[in-house]
């Protein structure tokens, strides 16, 4: 006989919209794990007290999504080494009493990427677009799939200067990491990845043609019913597209791995996604 089902939630302020519960709970249902997975709205003064209280009732592990990927991270009694790279952390593991910071969105990215767009990354030239959350923790995960060049541009070029000496600077990963600003960038990529948040005003960075060929893959880490003014620009001159709903269901299955020690089948859980968007 099963006994009481083990407890997860995510954890944010806003949480009515996430996504989540409905991916975690077909992960579980796949699996056959026996599990539980609720929201949690924090107060925005309240992320700490509100983590603690779930634990005390017996929670398992979390995921936070905005604004508390920061508090997390400081929260955290260990951190893995992706989640101090990216200053923040997503996803929170209880074991024996000690909470575990993990940072699952960069290697989800990857994973979607390499995966299920089918663009291995090894050997190619890879532009970011910005420095906020993001694309922080999109970077080492990027430089760990062995690119032959990470460009980060960004609108504050002295916030993509400074990500891209922190990386360079870290001597367990090789690579060839620069930074410019939008008006500097030149040539075409293999891969452009915009994680700014200009789609979710409908604006586009100020990009150029020339950085999309027929060769290149668009991603933009925002995902919706339609596709971005960033996927269309890329589309018009030649470029496949992604948006990051991909990302979002491996970023989760990353979480479910971590917590359950197996990983879902994320294929029918994202074309279940994209269908209901339409
Ligand atoms: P942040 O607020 O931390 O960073 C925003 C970034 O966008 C900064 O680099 C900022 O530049 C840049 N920016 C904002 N507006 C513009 C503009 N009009 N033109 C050019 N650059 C602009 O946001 P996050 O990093 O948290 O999120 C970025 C995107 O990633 C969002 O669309 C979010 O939805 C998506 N995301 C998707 C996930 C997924 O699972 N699919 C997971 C996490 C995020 P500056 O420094 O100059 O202000």
């Amino acid at each position: 006989m099963m006994g009481a089902p083990d407890r997860y939630a995510v954890i944010g302020h806003p949480v009515a919209h996430s996504k989540s519960p409905h991916i975690h709970a077909a992960f579980a249902a796949q699996t056959g794990q026996n599990l539980t997975y609720e929201r949690l709205l924090a107060p925005l003064n309240g992320f700490v007290a509100t983590v603690m209280g779930f634990i005390e009732q017996g929670g398992k592990g979390l995921n936070v999504t905005l604004p508390f990927k920061l508090e997390a991270h400081a929260l955290a009694d260990m951190l893995t080494e992706r989640a101090c790279a990216a200053g923040a952390v997503n996803t929170l593991n209880i074991v024996n009493g000690l909470i575990l910071g993990d940072n699952t969105d960069g290697v989800g990215l990857v994973v979607d990427i390499e995966c299920n767009a089918g663009l291995p990354l090894r050997g190619k030239k890879v532009l970011l677009l910005g420095a906020g959350g993001a694309a922080r923790g999109a970077v080492l995960p990027l430089l760990q799939a062995g690119p032959a060049t990470l460009t980060i541009a960004n609108r504050t070029s002295a916030k993509a200067d400074a990500l891209a000496r922190e990386f360079a600077a870290s001597a367990n990963v090789p690579a060839n990491i620069c930074a410019c600003d939008f008006s500097a960038l030149r040539g075409r990529f293999d891969l452009v990845i915009n994680a700014t948040s200009a789609s979710l005003g409908g604006e586009l960075p100020p990009i150029l043609p020339e950085l999309f060929g027929s060769a290149t893959l668009a991603y933009d880490m925002m995902y919706g019913k339609e596709p971005t003014v960033f996927m269309r620009f890329a589309a018009r001159h030649d470029a496949a597209t992604r948006d990051g709903l991909g990302m979002l269901v491996e970023q989760a299955a990353e979480s479910f791995l971590l917590w359950r020690g197996v990983r879902p089948d994320t294929a029918p859980v994202y074309a279940e996604l994209r269908a209901s968007m339409d």
